[in-house]
């Protein structure tokens, strides 16, 4: 009696196991295509597939006319290919088809010849497998702009503006949507146009548009176009929505200040596994190096007195959440020879300070303000001249005065 318990049982197991093998087994046979967004970077298209599970595939080019051809095995498309920029740089028009059975053909129409650079990204922070196929331009469009800018006679002194994150990875987003991405870039802009506005002064970005820039890439970026300075802008976010105020970090041979700072690293580190960085996309033997450095101490220095240029003139448009910089290891700090600083603008999650964030009045005080600090920095280090900062006065007003006029309350 009992052996026919233990017979039955079994039985019933074999059965359960068969049924959820095939169960598993069809979930693995249909992975599904569940949205396609499209990137347009200077130098690569990126498209980004969100999928139901991880799939095998197979990419590659046909010539006469320019094709990239991706099959991927069983998939089944549940979206719409169509959401690319009309004038993207390469791509024309996304089609698909089954050339055979279990084979979803995705035809991307190209303007010309491209290189292909794919790879699968697990799911991670809500996001599901993604695959990415990149399509990398002969040209780099901000080559060409860097190249162009070596060429003057006497080198103007060049500020790397960093807008961060962008493309598939948003950063933090505020209780009314206002996303990271969106304000970083915006207030980049308006601090390149002003730094572009100084005579002597030439801004370089490391993002223009709304893809994603690998954080590796960012610092190549600025060491490709001699940047003098660095500035990499953020805006923060935590779950108590009173919390408002700038902070600004530098990179640390010693360690993280402290673990919120160590925290906060860790966070704006990840940038690269949600935006989508293949590993060993870029190798640069300096950033992989950067602590055995020997000019680090230099420019550590020089860090720490830029950021708190920046404290204290940012402290003038708004309120400042630590008075000090703090210190962390980020990623996109470390170019070793470039005096680099991450700047939190502010906190994103407070409905006030992200209603501020959105105006582009706030952001123009903003983005002066970061103007005026660069300034004060490169006065101290002796790369601008008293009388060149006296000249360029009379042609434009000083941040200082437009954000007092302006001040928010805070
Ligand atoms: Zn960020």
């Amino acid at each position: 009696m009992k052996d026919k318990i233990v017979t039955r049982l079994s039985g019933f197991l074999i059965v359960l196991c068969l049924f959820a093998g095939s169960l598993s087994e069809a979930y693995a046979a249909a992975p599904q295509i569940r949205e396609a967004r499209f990137w347009t970077a200077p130098d690569h298209t990126r498209a980004v597939l969100d999928l139901s599970a991880a799939v095998e595939y197979r990419a590659y080019s046909l010539h006469s006319p320019e094709r990239v051809v991706v099959d991927i095995k069983g998939a089944e498309l549940r979206t719409t290919l169509d959401n690319f920029e009309k004038n993207d740089p390469v791509l024309i028009d996304v089609r698909y088809g089954k050339p055979k059975p279990g084979t979803l053909r995705l035809v991307m129409d190209m303007r010309e010849k491209v290189q292909i650079r794919t790879f699968l990204l697990k799911p991670m922070q809500g996001k599901p497998y993604r695959l990415v196929i990149d399509l990398l331009r002969a040209e780099d469009a901000d080559a060409k702009v860097v190249a162009k800018a070596s060429d003057h006679a006497s080198k103007p002194i060049v500020i790397a503006v960093d807008a961060g994150h962008g493309g598939e990875d948003p950063g933090a987003s505020g209780p009314h949507r206002l996303r990271e991405k969106d304000i970083t870039l915006a207030v980049a802009k308006r601090f390149a146009e002003e730094i572009n506005n100084t005579p002597g002064l030439q801004a370089v970005l490391t993002r223009k548009g709304d893809y994603f820039v690998g954080l590796k890439k960012r610092v190549i970026i600025a060491r490709k176009a001699n940047a003098d300075l660095m500035i990499s802008i953020h805006a923060d976010a935590v779950k108590q929505r009173d919390v408002s105020g700038a902070s600004v970090y530098t990179l640390s041979d010693k360690g993280a200040s402290d673990r919120v700072a160590a925290l906060l690293a860790q966070k704006e580190n990840s940038s690269d596994a949600v935006g989508g960085v293949m590993p060993g996309e870029v190798e640069d033997p300096l950033v992989q190096s950067i602590l055995a450095d020997l000019i680090k101490r230099d420019s550590l220095n020089s860090a720490e007195m830029l950021a708190e240029q920046i404290l204290k003139h940012i402290g003038q448009v708004g309120p400042v959440k630590y008075g000090a910089p703090k210190h962390a290891r980020f990623v996109v700090l470390t170019a070793a020879e470039i005096p680099s600083v991450l700047v939190e603008l502010d906190y994103i999650s407070n409905p006030e300070r992200e209603r501020l964030l959105r105006s582009s009045e706030h952001q123009d005080r903003l983005a002066t303000a970061l103007l005026e600090a660069s300034r004060t920095f490169l006065k101290e280090q002796g790369r601008l001249p008293p009388t060149q900062l006296g000249r360029d006065e009379q042609h434009m007003p000083s941040g200082q005065k437009r954000s007092t006029s302006g001040q928010p309350q805070t």
